[in-house]
């Protein structure tokens, strides 16, 4: 099975992704975590993301579609995949789908994680990240046990550069203007599947996966 995870910034698509991957055997993969990873190892493309992320802007179509595409084909020895995080815009969903159909893969689902801009906000101004598993909390709705570490290995937690109130505000800018009509675009090809955000994360994951099917 072949899905996308749609939302805004700080639905909850990382947090869920990870359930959802594990229950369907699926293969997650997440652009921004992607290219966290390229900054860390200091690649070129790394370096050409860095300020356009710090300041909540897209990197450019053809390098987020050559980096998704060359993941996306060590998907065969799973289940299929799981996109979180891309497409982020028109361009990127129409190189996405030919690059698919050239590989004779589909999509199945494209689930929509419904968040409200207020919530939003909150969730990201809160929200904490291990920097070695990158396991994602929040100081008030997904705690560490321990304040401040992680559960798994006990590395100090951080917060993103990027989750800032001015920055959450551009991205949030961003994903109305970019991201948003991507709901059409799929709804138009039957593909999309509409889900609230809001609630207890356990009760988020059951509502993806009966839109999945499960
Ligand atoms: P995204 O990948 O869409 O940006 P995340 O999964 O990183 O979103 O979640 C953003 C923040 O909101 C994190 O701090 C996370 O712990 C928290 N969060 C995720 N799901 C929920 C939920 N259902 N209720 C409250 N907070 C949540
Ligand atoms: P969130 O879901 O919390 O907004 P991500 O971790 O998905 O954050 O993305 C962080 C940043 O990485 C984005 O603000 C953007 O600069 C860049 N990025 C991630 N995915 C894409 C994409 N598909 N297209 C362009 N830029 C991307």
């Amino acid at each position: 099975m072949n899905l996308i995870l749609l939302g805004p910034p700080g639905a909850g698509k990382g947090t869920q992704a990870v359930q959802i991957a594990e229950a369907f055997g699926l293969l997650h993969l997440s652009s921004g975590d992607i290219l966290r990873a390229e900054r860390k190892a200091r690649t070129e493309l790394g370096q050409k993301a860095q300020v356009l992320m710090d300041r909540g802007a897209l990197v450019p179509d053809d390098l987020i579609l050559a980096m998704m595409v060359e993941h996306i084909g060590r998907a065969a020895e799973r289940n299929g995949f799981l996109l979180d995080g891309f497409p982020r815009t028109l361009a990127q969903a129409q190189g996405l789908k030919s690059r698919l159909e050239s590989a004779k893969m589909r999509l199945d689902h494209v689930v929509s994680v419904e968040v409200e801009d207020s919530e939003i906000v909150t969730r990201l101004t809160g929200r904490l990240y291990c920097p070695e598993c990158g396991r994602t909390y929040h100081e008030k709705f997904s705690p560490p046990q321990v304040a401040g570490v992680c559960d798994v290995n006990g590395e100090k937690l951080l917060r993103r550069k990027d989750d800032t109130p001015e920055v959450v505000r551009q991205r949030l800018e961003t994903y109305h203007r970019e991201t948003k009509p991507l709901i059409a675009y799929y709804g138009e090809q039957g593909l999309l599947r509409s889900v609230s955000g809001v609630g207890e994360i356990d009760e988020v994951t059951a509502r993806i996966k009966e839109a999945c099917g499960a």
